[in-house]
């Protein structure tokens, strides 16, 4: 499932949730940024 994060708050939010209401229910913003679902990994060796 995808989620996003509030931009404000940092709240995380279920696709599902802005489907009904675009609108952050912690805080009440309207700003949402998608997390990428992939994280890049460093190798460090
Ligand atoms: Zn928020």
């Amino acid at each position: 499932m995808v989620s996003y994060k509030c931009l404000d708050c940092g709240e995380k939010i279920k696709d599902d949730i802005i489907q009904k209401r675009f609108i952050c229910p912690k805080c009440g913003s309207r700003i949402f940024f998608k997390p990428r679902n992939k994280p890049k990994i460093v190798k460090t060796d």
